[in-house]
């Protein structure tokens, strides 16, 4: 609850920013209190801002008020920089403009594009943005430009302070400064003359003092980002070109980025890369002292525990499992404009090394395949040696750069310390080419002398770092709160008052980020830490690295998956300890709507997660957990007799739409409406694209004994009982279609026995009734094994949704097919296919995306339409029934679609009920993708 103060602060805003973008109920400053880092900061009230003019008014009122603000982009920081117990100023949901410019040699991006998204849209130019942390998929240009972030091979060439062409921020009195725009400019002069007199003054005098200056060259000859960027103040000496690189780097503690424009850098396709096996970590180090001065693009090390972690992961080879016990990893990347030049840059690598003796002979590759799975590897450790500590401990990650010169004597020393410290499950990886190694670890903070070992530990970090090799604390991570009590002592008092100096320009209120980069207490990184506690074991390996919330339909409505794991573990904390039961009860009734009814139970978060966690299933499992024995015993009695169910629905539907058209659109509508308000969402809300009841399926028996190929064919209980829609009342059922188009290609159809009482369960399983969703099943399963004689034929099910739960439930025996994927590889090589002059739109329903047959939607929409607009979506929330029962969740789904559609006359998909909620929010007619087929092959 907000008082005092803060109260008035939301007042005040609440005249700039609708309420609903206004949070401070105990839940949602619970979930965002939560970034990647190991520390959690409640904030008083969050904002969610949709563009610049709610982010002039929000630093304003602040900015009276002396009213701290922390902005946050996708929340992936690891060093406690995105968090703040005052207000949280969120920048994501709006913030997703962008222009590519020049061919491609300059792209604009507003800050909550996500890195991956902007190098998409650079693809077809064969170029990338500069910056690229292992978190790109999930990390946003707003977050990535205020860490200056970098990752594996961008090093300190192409990072966002080397890339940067031109910014557009809103400073702490409201200003706002774009360098890309001439008159912009000019007025900042004028209006701005203190602040870049300032800013200029700094510039002078460090530039004055040469052994400050050189220091500071020297320091950002490696990765750095611990402080300031002050090599802005050496680089430039025009103010607006200082400010615009001193942004980078400032972890929104100067102002808030509203764009950025990039150069570009050229992302070349011709690419070979080598595992190199190294007996030991020494002799790894002194190869990338050699590969330094080589054409090589990556050289990450791994040493044995960082590889142990990921040698059983699907997809790594098998020889991994086999080299010694003190071996180190090497993986080396070199990139050519050509093939030619790749196979030069190959031999000149090996060469170069040749003397450094390996453990496994060393072998390039320019397979994209074997590639892929050695960057695996790499890319998994991080989030595997998290999730392989033990439950309630805290995964820490650091983040060090040495000269790349003494990087072989520098990683022993480290090695050393973690055998002083007793730190045994520790390991060390990270981009060896610019001397920047992470280090893993997992201490237990509920226990003071956990933290204590962890203080003097950071303290003996530090000193080694600093005074044995004049090293970074930060490389790439951002200072935030975790380093901040070592700034002054990596940088040295003259440059460290500097650094003040900057922060005292930029804010002299001090209301932008306190407390990050600069912090006079020297034990805030021991503060605040966030509690990990066990929960249940599905999520207890979840380390809130946030790389889930870009793949889940309720998050910007709700809870995102990483937000619903946050808030579980809080509650069942406090149920556990017993501690403030009046929270745990509010959590857990506000939890019931955020965190169960809103989620699609979809698993898609599960194709981001690094390790894999399916929320989904928590909150499978949690909504079981809910069920009364009543209730249980009721859904197992309706599983039992769905022949009953679908006909019921068939002469339900009917009624409904026949009604409608009596009534006509306008009274049904109101009655409809007015009657899922006056149940609290018990009636499900109608809408103008309900269909009327199907017709009962009366199945016809193949000659048996024939040579015609056979294939059996399960129409869902969805399709069975759900018709046609108005807008297209007057074509077949799709059931009919699908029947047509697989005679249409000389095959015969097989249905199942007792047909109208099979359902696949995901009804009953998605709404945790377990045993009713097994019981609907088996009994599937059994029908299809028969009906395909043991596996001899395949067997279609029409909606992708039933299709996968299928696939999730039964054996290997029965081979299943969804729509796209049985069309592709059954009908259309056997039929005639007239591309129609059409311009249609087509939507991957979350199942299609996690069997990962988009692909073939994409390709059978293409044989059959001219122009194909594929929706760029997650799932559309309408979740079986969730679309009628609770439909916000998919107008929130689907908030982008009438947009992206624009044009087009018709969708396709390949679920029923999610076409339902398509066409509702598109305004378009959404059928399955079989009546496109069958329009484009009738004679
Ligand atoms: C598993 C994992 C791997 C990672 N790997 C790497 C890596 O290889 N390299 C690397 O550098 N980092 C890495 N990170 C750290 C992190 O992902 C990056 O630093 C990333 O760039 C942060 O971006 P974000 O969108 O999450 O920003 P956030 O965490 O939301 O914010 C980052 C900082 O920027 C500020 N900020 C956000 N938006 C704005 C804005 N619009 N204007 C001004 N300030 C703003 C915030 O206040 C905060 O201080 C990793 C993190 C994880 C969890
Ligand atoms: S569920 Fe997975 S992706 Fe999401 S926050 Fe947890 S570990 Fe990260
Ligand atoms: S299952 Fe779907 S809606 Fe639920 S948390 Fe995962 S992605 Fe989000």
């Amino acid at each position: 609850m907000i008082t005092g103060k803060y109260q008035e602060f939301y007042n005040l805003l609440s005249k700039a920013i609708p309420a609903e973008r206004l949070l401070h109920d105990s839940l949602s400053t619970l979930a965002f209190g939560t970034d990647a880092s190991f520390y959690r900061l409640i904030p008083k009230l969050i904002v969610k801002v949709y563009n610049e003019e709610e982010v002039t008014a929000t630093i304003k009122i602040a900015s009276e008020m002396n009213i701290p603000l922390t902005f946050r982009a996708a929340g992936t920081s690891l060093s406690g920089q995105a968090i703040t117990d005052s207000v949280l100023v969120v920048a994501t949901h709006g913030w997703r403009d962008w222009s590519v410019l020049d061919s491609g040699t300059k792209i604009r991006l507003q800050s909550g594009i996500r890195g991956q998204q902007a190098n998409n849209r650079l693809v077809k130019y064969g170029r990338k943005i500069g910056p690229d942390p292992a978190s790109i998929d999930a990390a946003m240009i707003g977050g990535i430009a205020a860490n200056n972030a970098s990752g594996m091979c961008c090093g300190t060439a192409e990072n966002s302070y080397k890339t940067i062409a031109d910014i557009r921020i809103v400073l702490h009195d409201g200003t706002i400064l774009d360098t890309s725009d001439k008159s912009s400019c000019d007025s900042f002069r004028k209006t701005h003359k203190e602040l870049l007199g300032g800013i200029e003054k700094l510039s002078a005098r460090v530039k004055a003092d040469k052994e400050l200056s050189d220091r500071i060259i020297k320091k950002f000859k490696i990765k750095n980002t611990t402080g300031y960027s002050l090599n802005a103040l050496t680089d430039y000496s025009d103010g607006i070109d200082i400010i615009k690189h001193l942004m980078i780097g400032s972890e929104g503690t100067l102002g808030f980025i509203s764009d950025i424009t990039y150069n570009t850098v050229v992302d070349h396709k011709y690419k070979a890369l080598a595992l190199i096996i190294y007996p030991d970590i020494e002799s790894a180090c002194k190869a990338v002292q050699i590969l330094k001065k080589q054409p090589v693009n990556a050289a990450e090390i791994m040493d044995r525990a960082a590889v142990r972690s990921v040698q059983s992961t699907k997809g790594v080879p098998d020889y991994i499992k086999t080299i010694s016990e003190k071996a180190a990893a090497l993986l080396v990347e070199t990139r050519a404009e050509n093939e030619e030049l790749l196979k030069q840059n190959v031999s000149i690598i090996t060469d170069s090394i040749s003397s450094i003796i390996t453990e496994l002979p060393l072998t390039f590759t320019t397979d994209p395949k074997l590639q892929a799975s050695l960057w695996k590897i790499r890319k998994e450790t991080l989030p595997t040696v998290a999730a392989m500590r033990e439950s309630g401990t805290t995964p820490i990650i650091e983040d060090i750069c040495f000269p790349i010169e003494r990087l072989a004597e520098g990683t022993l020393q480290l090695q050393s310390l973690f055998e002083k410290y007793n730190y045994p499950e520790a390991v060390i990886f990270g981009h060896s080419l610019e001397g920047n190694l992470h280090f893993m670890f997992n201490p237990d903070f509920s226990k003071q002398e956990d933290i204590d070992k962890y203080g003097a530990f950071m303290d003996d970090i530090a000193k080694m770092v600093v005074n044995d090799y004049d090293g970074s604390l930060k490389a790439e991570h951002g200072t935030g709160r975790n380093m901040a009590p070592y700034v002054e002592m990596e940088w040295g008092s003259t440059a460290y008052s500097i650094m003040k100096e900057i922060k005292q320009i930029f804010d002299p209120k001090g209301i932008l980020n306190p407390g990050v980069i600069l912090n006079d207490d020297s034990e805030i990184h021991l503060k605040n830490f966030k509690p990990l506690p066990e929960s249940k074991e599905i999520v207890d390996k979840c380390m809130e690295c946030g790389f889930c919330e870009g793949g889940c339909v309720s998050e910007g409505f709700t809870l995102s998956p990483r937000q619903r794991i946050t808030v579980y573990r809080e509650i069942s904390r406090l149920e556990k300890s017993g501690e403030q039961p009046h929270i745990a009860a509010e959590l857990s009734k506000l939890y019931s709507y955020a965190g169960l009814d809103t989620c699609a139970t979809d698993g898609l978060c599960a194709l981001k997660c690094p390790v894999k966690i399916d929320t989904g299933k928590l909150v499978k499992e949690l909504r079981h957990e809910g069920h009364s024995q009543r209730a249980e015993k009721i859904a197992k009695s309706i599983a039992a007799s769905m022949g009953g169910v679908t006909s019921g629905m068939r002469i339900g539907l009917s009624s409904l739409y026949y009604l409608r058209l009596i009534t006509g659109k306008k009274l049904f509508g109101a009655v409809a409406t007015g009657m899922h308000k006056a149940t609290g969402g018990l009636v499900p809300l109608w809408n103008e694209y309900f269909p009327k009841g199907a017709t009962k399926i009366k199945p016809t028996h193949p000659n048996v004994s024939s040579d015609i190929q056979k294939v059996v064919y399960f129409p869902s209980c969805i399709t069975r009982s759900m018709g046609v829609s108005k807008e297209y009342a007057d074509a077949m059922e799709v059931t009919k279609v699908t029947d047509m188009l697989i005679k249409r290609a000389g095959m015969e159809v097989i249905y199942p026995n007792d047909l109208d009482s099979l359902c696949c369960g995901m009804a009953f399983s998605s709404k945790g009734f377990v045993e009713a969703g097994k019981l609907a099943s088996d009994k599937l399963e059994e029908a299809l094994r028969i009906a395909s004689e043991n596996g001899k034929h395949p067997v279609l099910c029409d909606m992708s949704p039933c299709l996968y739960t299928m696939k999730s439930n039964f054996g290997e025996r029965i081979k299943l097919y969804e729509p796209a994927e049985f069309a592709t590889q059954f009908l259309v090589d056997k039929l005639k296919i007239r591309k129609l002059n059409r311009k249609i739109s087509l939507f991957a329903v979350c199942s299609a995306k996690k069997m990962e047959v988009e692909e073939h939607l994409k390709k059978l929409a293409e044989l059959c339409a001219e122009e194909v607009v594929v929706i760029d979506s997650n799932c559309c929330g309408f979740a079986g029934d969730r679309g009628f029962l609770l439909p916000e969740l998919n107008k929130h789904g689907l908030r982008n679609l009438k947009e992206q559609s624009a044009g087009c006359s018709e969708g396709y998909a390949t679920s029923r009920t999610c076409e339902i909620g398509l066409s509702k929010h598109s305004g378009i007619s959404y059928k399955s993708i079989f009546y496109l087929l069958e329009e484009a092959t009738r004679e």
